[in-house]
């Protein structure tokens, strides 16, 4: 029987072993593709607390280490399902036969919905983005594109508009779906200019992105001269193996508030996989040591 088991080796599930094998108690970690999550795919954080900068390679290394390093363990399967047998009794499925511990803490994350367009994942972080709130400042003086008609992209685009000389808001539909509020204060900034009934259809540059190609719901098509796009067609949390026992918000993310508690006495969320308004590094760690020491407590 193990104490802890933690599903998902992403920042905040690293983070959650860090605190369990700190409070005196033995934190097993399941990693499905490799530690460190999302910030892998990014070449530079700038945003850590106390880190100047660090590529999301070596800030995934250094936290890895330091987990190890605790004497966690990672075990690199993917958790299939989750069983509750009672009190500190849960079993966790894995592709690699079942795991039966006291608390599980899920931190499997999310990812980033894909545009779908050409070229996408050879230009990400070369113009292509996910993230306005971790990129948009490098992108300061230049003209950037958000993609989306959703409030993430209605925000990113608010974000961007303040570093940006000008920023295009591109979207499918010819009306945006997110907080009427907030698109009306977007028209009203002058450097922002909606391009609506329009989809990107490429994306043109060498190393780095230079413009992408707009085609119109007519069929016709025209470049944008841009050195940044902001992808903000959505996320996709993968909790559906975990949905028989776990309650879900309308979006597919584990419902929890900041205690990081699901539904199931002794079963925790971490980080991006759970209900909240802000996905970074800063509030994956946050809800990391805040679901394992609950989980700690509730293991004692
Ligand atoms: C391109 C990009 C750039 C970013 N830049 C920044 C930045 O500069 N600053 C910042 O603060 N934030 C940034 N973010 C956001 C940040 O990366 C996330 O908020 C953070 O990684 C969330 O951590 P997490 O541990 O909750 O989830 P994730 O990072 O998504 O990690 C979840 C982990 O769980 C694993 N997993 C999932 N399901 C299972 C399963 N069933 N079994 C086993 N393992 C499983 C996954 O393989 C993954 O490794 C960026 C995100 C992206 C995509």
């Amino acid at each position: 029987m193990e104490d802890i088991v933690i599903v998902g080796g992403g920042p905040a599930g690293l983070t959650a072993a860090i605190y369990v094998q700190r409070a005196g108690k033995h934190a097993v970690v399941l990693e499905g593709a490799a530690c460190g999550g999302q910030i892998l795919t990014t070449p530079k954080v700038v945003n850590y607390p106390a880190i100047k900068q660090i590529s999301g390679a070596d800030f995934a290394l250094e936290l890895y280490e330091q987990t190890i390093a605790l004497g966690a363990e990672v075990r690199f399967v993917k958790a299939v399902s989750i069983e509750d047998k009672g009190p500190k009794h849960k079993v966790v499925h894995t592709t690699d036969g079942d795991i039966e511990c006291m608390a599980i803490i899920l931190a499997t994350g999310s990812s980033n919905r894909k545009l779908g367009v050409g070229r996408e994942n050879e230009l990400l972080g070369k113009g292509v983005s996910y993230c306005a709130t971790c990129d948009g400042m490098f992108f300061r003086g230049k003209d950037v594109a958000v993609v989306g008609g959703g409030n993430t992209a209605i925000e990113d685009a608010m974000f961007l508009s303040n570093y940006c000389r000008k920023v295009y808001l591109i979207h499918r539909r010819n009306e945006l779906r997110g907080d009427a509020g907030a698109a009306a204060e977007l028209e009203k900034k002058t450097n922002v200019e909606f391009v609506l009934e329009a989809n990107v259809t490429k994306l043109v540059g060498e190393n780095a992105l230079e413009k992408i190609e707009i085609t119109k719901l007519d069929g016709s098509k025209h470049f944008i001269d841009v050195s940044g796009l902001f992808i903000a067609v959505g996320q996709v949390p993968g909790n559906g193996a975990f949905a028989n026992i776990i309650n879900l918000d309308n979006f597919g993310y584990i419902a929890a508030g900041e205690d990081c508690k699901t539904n199931v006495e002794g079963i925790f969320v971490a980080g991006d996989a759970r209900t909240k308004a802000v996905r970074q590094l800063t509030t994956a760690a946050g809800d990391g040591a805040t679901a394992a020491l609950a989980a700690v407590n509730y293991v004692r």
